[in-house]
């Protein structure tokens, strides 16, 4: 036969043994960041209709769930939290007895190395459903900043280890910096929500954590889905003013941005694996028309390839159960 001039890739794939030493992206239980909704009350554990798996928890009841998290090898959770009453400054977002703070206080005691993040924003407290303050049909920046900081600072107090802002004001990131550094909390990393687009996928979230804006959208302050370059241009501004890591959300529609952003900033680039892309996989393994298991180590594989160094996921329990069995 005369000889053609061609590769042979499929000789690096022909034996297990090969495959596994050519790997160039390997998913660890270390990556996850499992979130968790906290609520008021005793022995509650209502499960979000459109988030088989996910539930509303009390304290009681979080105390099973962080036990499980730990025992499974999942070094961090992020905490979101459900008042009892919301106003139209979101009060509960920075009562030193919100729900957060005495949830990560209760998680710390239990667990004093478990990573515990806060969510700092103002949306799941404000009985419009904004994350910052409205005025005249607006929503106000400056004026936001000042109770961001305050959420930030009474998390911090409680003893979250990371504050994760993801309110999309401009100036969140220099104005918690700020704050938690005159508070004493100079040491307290910010994960911001650098890169956060007015995304569709957010919807069984928002029926998760009641947070729906009560007018309008979120538009004013989110990303526009279209835009890429703008992407650099919000992860530019976070990173000039502080923040210590750097969230893509969504990240499925998103992984290009995840790239993007992993190419042009040395800090760790954290993917947010949002509600819906979590529902859609769950209807469909529920109906038997997926392999649920492949179908999530493949996604969350996928977003570490795009450059993602850690992964927020309601897959994380499960994954990480996965990805021990193998
Ligand atoms: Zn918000």
């Amino acid at each position: 036969m005369d000889t053609i001039n061609f590769r042979r890739n499929r000789r690096l794939r022909n034996v297990s043994g090969i495959r596994s030493m050519v790997r160039e992206t390997i998913l660890k239980k270390e990556d996850l960041i499992y979130p968790i909704f906290v609520v008021e009350g005793n022995s509650v554990k209502n499960e979000i209709p459109s988030m088989p798996g996910i539930y509303h928890l009390s304290l009681d009841n979080l105390a099973i769930e962080v036990d499980e998290v730990v025992s499974l090898g999942i070094p961090s959770i992020i905490l979101f939290g459900l008042p009892n009453s919301k106003d139209d400054v979101g009060s509960e977002a920075y009562s030193d007895d919100g729900i957060v703070q005495k949830a990560t206080r209760f998680v710390k005691e239990r667990h004093p190395d478990l990573v515990v993040i806060a969510d700092t924003c103002l949306c799941q407290y404000t009985d419009h459903g904004h994350c910052g303050i409205v005025r005249d049909g607006q929503v106000v920046n400056d004026e936001s900043l000042d109770l961001l900081t305050k959420t930030a600072i009474s998390q911090a107090k409680a003893g979250a280890d990371i504050i994760a802002p993801s309110n999309m004001m401009d100036g969140f990131v220099a104005a918690i910096r700020q704050g938690l550094d005159a508070a004493g909390f100079g040491d307290i990393p910010i994960m911001s929500y650098a890169v956060k687009y007015s995304s569709a996928y957010y919807g069984p979230f928002r029926q998760a954590a009641n947070s729906s804006p009560q007018f309008g959208d979120r538009k004013t302050y989110q990303m526009d889905p279209a835009n890429r370059i703008e992407a650099i241009r919000e992860a530019e501004s976070d990173v000039m003013e502080g923040a210590d890591f750097l969230i893509v959300k969504p990240a499925l529609s998103y992984l290009d941005i995840i790239r993007d952003v992993k190419n042009n900033f040395t800090l760790p680039v954290v993917a947010y694996n949002v509600s819906g892309e979590y529902s859609m996989v769950k209807a469909a393994a529920l109906n038997g028309w997926i392999n649920e298991e492949e179908v999530v180590i493949e996604t969350l594989t996928s977003m570490k390839r795009a450059g993602a160094d850690i992964i927020m996921t309601y897959h994380a329990k499960d994954a990480a159960r996965w990805l021990e069995g193998k």
